[in-house]
């Protein structure tokens, strides 16, 4: 199968050579020339696979210019319960009579970029051995906080490759901060940026596209790469979780075959909630996707009205990782929904950078709003849900997973639809700790206690375990103490390397 680009301005590709380049070179992002199918047959009979067996139905109808021996040995390397905290590596949470929490947290790095990031550099490395280049790859990384770490984390001491990660200085949780800046390995950078997620993924986007500065890097005997989820290698893992999240219900016998469910996703980018998308057109029964945001709510009204208009002010909130007005992978989802119209992609996107803003036609909305809602979240709300799920059902969520709960509470009170669904829980509690703490327990005075009271104080409330990955992160010795302007990240890459 061949990979082609969004705006149709680009020669078809290998999946190996999408997953090199990250993202397409003249503007645009690399998708499937056409959506391959699983048999009803193969979805049914998952039931009884692994979620390695699932991995490898998945990866190997997409990643076509690889062989088998390559995907075995990079599923086996990534899913394991030396890297994951359970041999499920996904599990769900029955959280009440039709609604499940499919828990995307129990990675090294405790949230659901590690699914993506611990395969992704076998995927690359493996790339790059295709075309035997004499060139090292370069991952320039931007970060709203979790992709940063899962990205050091996954391609640490990996040979030929050298990954720096940028991030907002201010707009990242105290605990997501210093997992980065104390990442080791002799080949990984953090700098902190002083400016929002946007300006850190708009500058590394213009990189890729800038021609000159290829130039100077490549005298310095690199190539750009990327691994946030513009790279096809970050999403195409993502759509393995649904279909095993389907597989443990029909397991359960919570569903039976065929019946369609509902997916939930706390959404910013849009990776994760397109590559649910990308399950459907497989052929994973799916009524609808429930697209929840916080108070940068810029999709809840994309999908109300037709319109995407990142003209507002950005917020900083309590679910930093999904404070995002750009949802780059929205692109990718247009296209497919068009049925592969470039021209209208590419000019709603010149609007997008002209204008800040595009409106899609009425056919179009008419199509998504048979499989798409779109809701937010606000500040207090998401407090107020980690409260009421922990007092009722003893059980904790992080900030961004209470976004995906309150919405779908929403959707069920306004449609009326009880179907089965799927909420994805995108990071473990224990990374945001702090806002889980004082929103179950008003008496904790949290601004006098160190990150690592916190931590403790919300095991001893809570009775759970701190996550493995977080335990000890604050006698880990800091490693990385970059700063920089927007303006200066170019200077910053070239100072490091
Ligand atoms: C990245 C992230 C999100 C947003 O996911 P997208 O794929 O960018 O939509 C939500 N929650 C958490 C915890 C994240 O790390």
């Amino acid at each position: 199968m061949k990979y082609i680009s969004t705006r149709g301005n680009y020669d078809k590709v290998e999946a190996s050579e999408a997953i090199r380049l990250g993202m397409v070179p003249t503007g645009g992002l690399f998708v499937p020339e056409e959506i391959p199918r699983l048999s009803e047959e193969t979805i049914y009979s998952m039931e009884n696979s692994s979620y390695q067996e699932i991995a490898y139905n998945v990866l190997t109808k997409f990643l076509t210019d690889y062989t088998d021996e390559e995907l075995q040995e990079a599923i086996a390397s990534a899913y394991n319960t030396t890297n994951f905290s359970t041999e499920k590596i996904t599990p769900l949470y029955k959280l009440d009579d039709e609604s499940y929490i499919l828990e995307l947290w129990h990675g090294p790095t405790a949230a659901f970029k590690d699914l993506a990031l611990q395969i992704m550099p076998y995927l690359l490395a493996q790339a790059i051995e295709k075309k035997e280049t004499d060139k090292d790859i370069l991952i320039l990384v931007a970060t709203s906080g979790d992709t940063g770490k899962a990205a050091l984390e996954g391609f640490r001491n990996v040979d030929g490759i050298k990954i720096i990660v940028f991030y907002p200085d201010e707009g990242v949780s105290e605990i997501q901060k210093r997992q980065m800046v104390t990442t080791t390995g002799d080949n990984t950078a953090v700098v902190a940026v002083n400016g929002n997620f946007d300006d850190c993924q708009n500058s590394v986007k213009g990189i890729f596209g800038d021609q000159d500065f290829k130039k100077i890097i490549a005298n310095k005997g690199y190539q750009f790469s990327s691994a946030n989820s513009i790279n096809w290698g970050r999403l195409v893992p993502q759509i393995i979780y649904y279909f095993a999240a389907y597989a443990e219900l029909l397991k359960k016998d919570e569903i039976k075959r065929g019946e369609k469910i509902n997916i939930t996703v706390p959404t910013g980018n849009f990776g994760n909630i397109l590559a649910s998308y990308y399950a459907y057109r497989m052929g994973l029964p799916i009524n609808r996707f429930i697209c929840a945001s916080n108070d940068n709510k810029v999709l809840t009204e994309f999908f109300k009205t037709g319109v995407y208009d990142k003209n507002r002010d950005f917020k900083k909130t309590i679910s930093p990782s999904m404070d995002i007005l750009i949802s780059s992978n929205l692109e990718r989802f247009l296209f497919e929904i068009t049925g592969h119209n470039d021209r209208k992609i590419d000019t709603w996107y010149r609007q997008l950078k002209e204008e800040g803003k595009f409106e899609i036609d009425e056919e179009v909305k008419d199509k998504i709003d048979e499989l798409f809602v779109g809701e937010y979240a606000t500040e207090a709300e998401i407090k107020k849900t980690i409260k009421r799920v922990y007092r009722q059902d003893k059980y904790l969520i992080d900030p961004h997973t209470a976004v995906g709960v309150n919405v779908y509470n929403k959707y069920v009170k306004n449609y009326n639809n009880k179907v089965a669904t799927v909420i994805d829980a995108t990071a473990n509690p224990y990374k945001f700790s702090a806002t889980v703490l004082s929103a179950i327990d008003d008496s904790s005075i949290i601004n006098e206690m160190t990150k690592f009271d916190i931590l403790k104080e919300l095991s001893e409330e809570s009775g759970t375990e701190i996550h493995s990955g977080l335990k000890g992160l604050t006698d880990r010795e800091v490693k990385h103490e970059f700063k920089c302007q927007v303006d200066e990240i170019k200077d910053m890459i070239q100072q490091i390397l």
